[in-house]
Formats: C-alpha cells, sequence, structure tokens
C-alpha cells in the first residue's frame, strides 16, 4: 500500500509518503512556525530538497502545501490506500490503531485533558485529510497504546485513589510506537522470537524515555501522566521532587504555570549546561571543555543507566538486550559509553570500537563479548504507522 503518515503538532506538521511493500520512504517533509509569521516548508524525495517559505500559516493551509508539494513531485498520484495520523494520547481508551470513526475521534477529543498541547492539533489534521482525501480510509495510531499492558502497580501512582478513579490519573507512558518498533526489530536482530525475549528499550531523541518489554508486551516505561517524568531529556527535567512547586512559589512567587514552563523547556540537557538541548553541540563542548556541557551529559547517561536499572526490576529476569534508540541513542558515542559503564554493576561493558562503528544505519551490538548485551536499533515510527494503517484498513475488507 501506498500510505501517507501525518503527524499534524500545534505549530508543525510533519508528512510521510511510505510504500509498505518495500517499506520505503516516497517522500517526507515538515511545516513548521504554523501560526507565527514565518510558515515554511523543506521536503525531500529521493536526492531532491525542496524548500518554499511562506507567511503566516495555518494549518489547513499547511496541509494544503503538503498535498500540492506531493502532488508536484509526483507522489501522490494514483491518491494513498490510507491515511495513517500519529496520536499522542489515547488514554486509557485505546489500546490498538483504529480506523477513524465519529467514536473514535469523540474518543481522541475526551483525551485532550491528558495531552492538552497535542490532541486538538491531531484533531485538526484528522479533519483536514478527511477534507483532502474524503475516500481515504484513515487510521489513528496512538503513542500510548503500547503500554497499555502495563500491570496496575506500575501505571498506578500512591496517591489517592480516588484520584484515579475520578480524574484517571495514572501513569501512561509515550513514544509508544518507537518502543513497539525496536522491541520488534530487536528481536529480528537477535534472531530470536519477540514473544520469547525480554529487552529495555531506550528512546533517546529530545524527548526520552525507557520502556521493559517481556514477550513482546510492554511491563513498566519511565514516562507516566505526561512526557515530563522519567529520564533526562532535552529541555526536560525529567524526575524531580514534586515539592520543588512549593519551594519555588514560596521562593520566587512562581506560578504552577511559570513552573511547569521551566521544568519542560527550560531545564534537561539545556537547564544544566546553560547552552544547548541538542546532544551534538553538548559532545562538541564538552570536547572542548565547557563544564556545563560536560556534567549536562554525565547526569542525563547516570540517570539513563539508574532508569534502566529499575526497568531490568520490570522484566523480572536478566535482559536480552538493552536497546538504544532515537537521535542521540543511535547517533551519539558518549552517552551510550558513560551509561553502559554506570551499568557495571550488572555486568555491562562497552566495546569503545564497536560503539564507534555502529550508528543508525544498520545498528548492532556495542558491548564486549563477555558482556550481557546492550545494542543500538534504529527507530522508524513512521514505518510502523504505516503498517499498522495498512493492517487496520485489510482488517476492515
Ligand atoms: P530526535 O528527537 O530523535 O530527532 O533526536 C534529537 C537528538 O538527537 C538531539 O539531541 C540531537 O543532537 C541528537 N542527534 C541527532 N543526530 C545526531 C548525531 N549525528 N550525533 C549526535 N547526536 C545526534
Amino acid at each position: 500500500m501506498k500510505i501517507l503518515v501525518l503527524n499534524t503538532g500545534s505549530s508543525s506538521v510533519k508528512f510521510q509518503v511510505l510504500d509498505t511493500n518495500t517499506q520505503a520512504c516516497l517522500a517526507s517533509g515538515l511545516i513548521e512556525n504554523i501560526g507565527s509569521e514565518n510558515g515554511r516548508l523543506r521536503a525531500k524525495h529521493g536526492d531532491e530538497k525542496i524548500e518554499r517559505d511562506f507567511g503566516q500559516i495555518d494549518h489547513k493551509f499547511a496541509l494544503d502545501a503538503a498535498d500540492k508539494v506531493l502532488n508536484e513531485i509526483g507522489v501522490a498520484k494514483g491518491g494513498y490506500d490510507g491515511i495513517g495520523h500519529r496520536i499522542v494520547s489515547g488514554g486509557e481508551k485505546f489500546t490498538e490503531s483504529m480506523l477513524v470513526t465519529d467514536d473514535v475521534v469523540k474518543g481522541i477529543e475526551d483525551c485532550i485533558e491528558l495531552a492538552p498541547l497535542h490532541n486538538p492539533s491531531h484533531l485538526v489534521g484528522i479533519r483536514e485529510a478527511l477534507r483532502l482525501f474524503p475516500t481515504t480510509p484513515q487510521v489513528v495510531v496512538f503513542d500510548t497504546a503500547f503500554h497499555q499492558t502495563m500491570p496496575e502497580h506500575a501505571y498506578m501512582y500512591a496517591v489517592p485513589r480516588k484520584l484515579y478513579d475520578e480524574a484517571h490519573l495514572r501513569r501512561y507512558g509515550a513514544h509508544g510506537t518507537s518502543h513497539r518498533f525496536v522491541s520488534a526489530k530487536t528481536a529480528e536482530m537477535l534472531g530470536r522470537p519477540l514473544s520469547e525475549i525480554a529487552i529495555v528499550t531506550a528512546h533517546l531523541g529530545n524527548g526520552c524515555s525507557c520502556a521493559a518489554v517481556v514477550d513482546g508486551k510492554c511491563m513498566d516505561t519511565t514516562m507516566g501522566l505526561t512526557p515530563l517524568e522519567g529520564l533526562i531529556m532535552g529541555t526536560r527535567s525529567g524526575d524531580i521532587d514534586p515539592s520543588v512547586y512549593s519551594f519555588l512559589n514560596k521562593r520566587y512567587g512562581w506560578d504552577i504555570s511559570r513552573i511547569n514552563n521551566m521544568l519542560n523547556k527550560d531545564s534537561g540537557l539545556l537547564g544544566i549546561s546553560g547552552l544547548s538541548n541538542d546532544m551534538r553541540t553538548l559532545v562538541n563542548a564538552s570536547e572542548s571543555g565547557h563544564e556545563g556541557a560536560k556534567l549536562a551529559i554525565e547526569m542525563f547517561a547516570y540517570r539513563l543507566a539508574k532508569l534502566i536499572a529499575g526497568m531490568v526490576v520490570a522484566l523480572g529476569r536478566k535482559p536480552d538486550a538493552i536497546v538504544f534508540t532515537g537521535g542521540i541513542g543511535e547517533n551519539s558515542i558518549p552517552p551510550r559509553m558513560l551509561t553502559i559503564k554506570h551499568l557495571a554493576g550488572l555486568g555491562y561493558k562497552i566495546d569503545d570500537a564497536k560503539n564507534k562503528i555502529h550508528g543508525s544505519a544498520t545498528g548492532g551490538v556495542i558491548t564486549a563479548d563477555d558482556s550481557p548485551i546492550a545494542m543500538i536499533v534504529p527507530t522508524n515510527e513512521e514505518l510502523l504507522i504505516a503498517l499498522d494503517t495498512e493492517k487496520v484498513i485489510n482488517s476492515k475488507k
């Protein structure tokens, strides 16, 4: 099938057209700065790069621009067999990918409270896609669905039960599409059935999370009610004492939204280093002696190792592999090396040569021969969304 994958965010739309037979990406692009003055489109079609700059744009304009460019380069010719939408939160309602119906749209609306920045934009994406392609089947793929197999003792918070019963306050996780994709790929690379392996997957991009995956099912994950919990990320603090809210309120008079903003946007690698949220910049700066960058990378790796060790508890047995994926996990050598060093207590030993050689092209094992396995497995969330879209459409035929 030829599938158009859409990720409609609050200020951007990412699009990709994939052929599910060859698993090839036929074209991809990004429209940024929706809602501000300098809307722009960047797309790739083989070696061809397309750049367009607009003024003020909205989501409707962005989807039209994506459609137009895909028509111009010939990728849209003959239409699409399906459209797959990435949806950040499906709450407890959605445990698998679904065909878009009125009920499903209503379900996504009901989850807005859990993803107030994302779900409303996804709904705009669905609406605009229905306008552009009224007869093409549309499928929604949820970031949270993979984590719905977590046992109660992993997803509940230790707060009054009533808050779960009434307000659905619990841990939901995110990045489920990536964790699911790399779990299946890891099994393939290990040459073992997914239904027989226990792994810890670490998705390390701008957002970062780990998952404990046993026999293909998620048993725990490090993100919680929102993506703020867990690992240190580009601009998010990850785990922090919740008393920080009252502390900062008393000390500076900051209100909840200011503190939320600080923890989500000014913290993490950016906050510690005072320099950047980008691991590439930090690795370069640290090599030139920047103390903040050095500490940020060290804290990132230490927290990661600590939470990976916690995920091993959720596995209930020795991991068959610890898996690194995402922009940092696939490409950045020092954070992987430092993380594996912190896992010496569990017997892990890095192989520096392998850690340098392997990367996002093919992945591969990065630990020594006498160590338990840690490896790089490149993720491809868009491909999984396309494959799910195909599967859901076929199941309804
Ligand atoms: P993602 O959100 O998966 O696109 O990942 C973004 C993060 O990956 C940023 O911190 C980047 O600095 C990092 N990253 C991407 N490519 C590389 C690379 N070649 N070397 C080191 N870090 C990289």
